[in-house]
């Protein structure tokens, strides 16, 4: 597991060089879902200090068993009926997809006093399967969710869908950046356009490329995920 960590950190590098990036602005996050408590440590122990949950429930067994040492962020599909717990368990949530959940996390932080570091997940692809705020919503989803006093808008999210050649997902993440370099250029407050959350396993490398600051990676650190 070291070895794979290494070995993604050299890619993650050397593909931001390739772009004229600085490597110190792309983070590794060890996307976890189904892996065993164990595995999960290994990679904190070797230095991985996000780690990327899908579901609630398997999040905040994990937490409680590991701690909070690292930064947790929820990356799958939130229902609302579970934000009450998702934001008192993550660092950062980066499902955001919709008004009704932003307007829901926002009560629910502010029912605790807090503020929720949120990103917007926008589906570039078009596909049905994928969720996230259409591009052309995108922009008036923001500047509503910044006028929300317990949300704190980061940056954006997206998932490519899957193609044989990673070079296919190039234009979502070229989409994603053009978008948050649109939505940063308005200067909403409460609006920190910093993250790109994007790229995973198949197509991280390409994803740096385009701008990623923190790339989702499952298979490469743990290997298959159990079926
Ligand atoms: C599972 C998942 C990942 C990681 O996928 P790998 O192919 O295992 O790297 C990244 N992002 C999201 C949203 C996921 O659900």
């Amino acid at each position: 597991m070291r070895e794979n960590i290494l070995r993604l950190r050299e890619r993650i590098t050397e593909a931001a060089l390739r772009a004229g990036r600085d490597p110190g602005n792309v983070r590794l996050m060890a996307v976890t879902k189904t892996f065993r408590d164990e595995p999960i440590r290994e990679a904190i122990e070797a230095g991985v200090d996000i780690i990327g949950e899908n579901y609630v429930q398997e999040a905040k067994r994990k937490i409680e068993q590991m701690g909070k040492s690292v930064e947790w962020h929820l990356i799958g599909h939130l229902q609302t009926n579970k934000a009450k717990v998702a934001v008192r368990l993550f660092d950062m949530i980066h499902s955001v997809n919709r008004l009704s959940l932003a307007e829901e996390l926002n009560r629910r932080a502010a029912a605790v006093g807090t503020i929720c570091r949120v990103l917007i997940e926008v589906n570039l692809s078009g596909e049905q399967s994928k969720s996230g705020a259409a591009p052309e919503e995108a922009p008036s989803l923001i500047r509503t969710v910044a006028a929300m006093p317990h949300l704190s808008i980061r940056g954006l999210m997206t998932m490519a869908p899957w193609y044989d050649d990673p070079e296919k997902a190039r234009p979502c993440f070229s989409g994603l950046r053009a978008l948050r370099d649109r939505i940063a250029s308005e200067n909403i407050p409460n609006v920190v356009m910093q993250e790109l959350s994007m790229g995973m396993t198949d197509d991280f490398e390409v994803a740096v490329e385009e701008g990623a600051t923190i790339v989702r990676i499952g298979r490469a650190i743990f290997g298959e995920r159990p079926a």
